[in-house]
């Protein structure tokens, strides 16, 4: 700039206020051209270094990004854009990023020379995410960002499942093992205490048979091993033949077991999972209520489709309990559900099969009762 002479450089600001105008295109001096070019040529060499490793970050499915030499994002692939508020990293330190003083820190030590692979959770996204820091060559860092999430949320899951059941499973065997010992340790002898303790054991073993089998039928539907085959499917000889399974535990239980489903009604349905279903919500509503209740199957047209509702005269689920029922071995009142031999899974195996067949699912509850919902599409 120096170089430029007072009246040259006078010449070319009014050529570019001129130019910026829109006015009459004057001539542009020579210095200002020389001068343009200049930062032309650093513009595009800055380009023509950046264009190779923008379209490399860009092929990644991570987010990607390179960062400078003083902790800012220099270069950044959309996904990793897409982290940054409004949208754009360039020029943003990962502390404005992510809000993560963890990989804040992580990222200073790369820069010091230092690869390092660690989770983070992202308080500004409530993501968690796997960051891979990598020193390169010229004194910057590059950082590979993998979603991880739902992949925390599902092992999280899988071990707690896995703990449950396994829990689940041990206390049937605990009381078969204790009974069978104390048989041979000598109640074989009293016919009266060999006749408890095999009632016992042959309690348990139900217990341990219902478990494995609901165990394994939610697994084949989560596997997609149950397949689903839909049709037209009359719901009234389906919900009559569901509550005559019940017939005998009702009348034991002093219950009065009802149907309220129109002849001709059909949903758009598999036969073999509604029944289930059905199965599942009576055989709940036959233990949970007390004698002298009522069981009501019920099934009506409704605005797309159609409603099978099991109601029933119980106890009712308190509110906060409603959200969850459905949640395997998710139980409103543990020591009820375990006293009438439930396994905790019913709901969670109800939700599945109404789902894979396109259907939803709900529950309403009052101090009168519960009401289960299935909502399918009509033949
Ligand atoms: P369980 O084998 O314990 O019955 P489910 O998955 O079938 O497991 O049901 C989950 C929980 O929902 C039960 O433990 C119970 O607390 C509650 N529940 C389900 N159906 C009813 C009902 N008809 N009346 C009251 N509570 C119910």
């Amino acid at each position: 700039m120096a170089k430029l002479r007072g009246s040259k450089l006078d010449a070319a600001i009014r050529a570019l206020q001129d130019e910026l105008a829109g006015g009459p295109r004057a001539e542009i001096p020579a210095e200002l051209e020389l001068l343009g070019g200049l930062v032309h040529t650093r513009e595009e060499r800055a380009k023509t270094k950046e264009e190779p490793e923008r379209e490399l970050l860009s092929a990644l499915a991570d987010g990607a990004a390179v960062i400078g030499k003083l902790g800012l994002v220099r270069v950044a692939n959309a996904a990793f854009e897409a982290l940054a508020p409004g949208g754009r990293a360039a020029g943003l330190s990962l502390l404005e990023i992510t809000r993560s003083g963890e990989l804040a820190e992580a990222v200073r030590r790369a820069l010091e020379g230092h690869p390092r692979r660690l989770e983070v959770d992202t308080p500004a996204t409530r993501r968690v995410w796997l960051a891979h820091l990598a020193p390169l060559l010229r004194g910057e860092v590059l950082l590979l960002l993998r979603d991880v999430t739902d992949a925390k949320r599902a092992e999280a899951i899988r071990r707690d499942f896995v703990a449950n059941a396994s829990h689940e499973l041990r206390t049937p065997v605990a009381a078969i093992r204790g009974a069978a010992e104390t048989l041979l340790a000598g109640a074989l002898a009293d016919p009266e205490g060999a006749r408890h303790f095999v009632g016992m054991i042959a309690r348990q073993a139900e217990r341990l048979s219902q478990l494995t089998q609901d165990l394994l039928d939610l697994s084949r539907i989560e596997s997609g091993q149950w397949t689903i085959s839909l049709a037209r499917v009359e719901l009234a000889p389906l919900a009559q033949g569901v509550l005559d399974l019940h017939a005998d535990r009702a009348a034991e239980k002093g219950l009065q077991l009802a149907r309220d489903v129109a002849d001709g009604l059909a949903a758009r349905a598999d036969a073999r999972a509604l029944e289930q279903v059905l199965v599942n919500l009576v055989d709940n509503a036959v233990k949970y209520t007390p004698a002298g209740g009522r069981v009501i199957v019920g099934g009506a047209r409704a605005d797309q489709g159609v409603v099978v509702t099991v109601a029933d005269t119980g106890p009712g689920i308190d509110r906060h309990h409603l959200a969850r029922v459905f949640e395997r071995f998710y139980r409103a009142d543990p020591g009820r559900s375990r006293d009438q031999g439930g396994t905790g899974l019913g709901l969670a195996i109800v939700k599945h099969l109404v789902q894979a067949q396109g259907g939803e699912v709900g529950v309403e509850s009052g101090a009168s009762g519960s009401r289960f919902w299935v909502r399918l599409p009509a033949s």
